[in-house]
């Protein structure tokens, strides 16, 4: 089956942390001016100008907020940590109803050392504790698998079978899983997984941007779509067929990418999403 290219920008989202070096009216005007339909917002990117002004900057530029990202890092040594993650959440989940973002990504975190098992059942308890103030915000919250170059101190969620079990056991119509292809490509059992969490309406983001073959850094040398080895679009044919309909949202950590012009940056962006995505 062929997947046919998009050919414009619309269901295209870009994260504010793709192009760092901009400030949050910069990457308003930016994936506007290129047509980008959606903005997935990091935190960082709310902090200078404050929620308030950040909300209304949005509200008026005619981009789908599609996430706020990230909340998660749920395990901890003690009983005090643990807690402070969830508060922690709970604002994430604030900040998110107050720019009118439907979804908080989790990074659901490890702490080195800490049986992952252990570390899975602390997210899964994390998630649990958070899913009433989220239900009563009326924002979701997606657990994003990483790839277990990260399970150390990241994430002890490396598949999105490890995020289906957690899914299970929350057992809430308000948690579901954000797929992102640089975690998630190499993984045997990825169509099979997607295809499922697309029937019980877990499919809640997709992520997209490239593995590089020769990474000079695990975290930011992530590759511009077309940069690697991943087939992007094979990937969203598979969550397209699973009944997703949301935004492909552009999210490249990447020294990089980051050093250059943003603005030739963006229009590279563009190009590769019609070409690759
Ligand atoms: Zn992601």
């Amino acid at each position: 089956m062929s997947i046919p290219a998009l050919t414009d920008l619309s269901r295209c989202a870009v994260h504010t942390i793709t192009t760092k070096p901009w400030s949050l009216r910069q990457c308003i005007d930016g994936y506007t001016a290129a047509g980008v339909g959606g903005i997935t917002v990091w935190r960082q990117s709310l902090a200078p100008q404050g929620l308030a002004d950040s909300a209304m900057m949005l509200a008026d530029s005619g981009l789908k907020v599609v996430s706020l990202c990230r909340g998660g890092f749920f395990p901890a040594m003690d009983d005090a940590g643990r807690k402070a993650a969830v508060d922690d959440n709970r604002t994430a989940i604030d900040e998110a109803a107050t720019i009118k973002a439907p979804l908080v990504v989790l990074v659901c975190g490890a702490i080195p050392g800490m049986p992952l098992q252990q570390a899975r059942d602390q997210i899964a308890e994390g998630i649990a504790a958070c899913v009433p103030y989220a239900r009563e915000r009326g924002v979701k919250l997606a657990i994003e698998p990483l790839h277990p170059q990260y399970a150390a101190d990241r994430s002890a969620v490396s598949t999105m079978r490890q995020a289906r079990e957690i899914c299970d056991r929350v057992g809430s119509d308000y948690v579901g899983i954000a797929v992102d292809v640089y975690h998630l490509w190499w993984d045997q059992d990825l169509e099979q997984e997607i295809a499922s969490a697309g029937k019980k309406n877990r499919l809640f983001a997709f992520h997209v941007c490239d593995w590089k073959v020769k990474q000079t850094d695990t975290l930011n040398d992530r590759g511009l779509m077309g940069e690697g080895c991943i087939d992007i679009r094979r990937i969203r044919g598979w969550v397209e067929a699973a009944g997703f309909t949301g935004f492909n949202e552009v999210e490249i950590f990447s020294e990089a990418h980051w050093a250059r012009d943003q603005q030739e940056f963006m229009t590279d962006i563009a190009a590769a999403y019609k070409k690759h995505v």
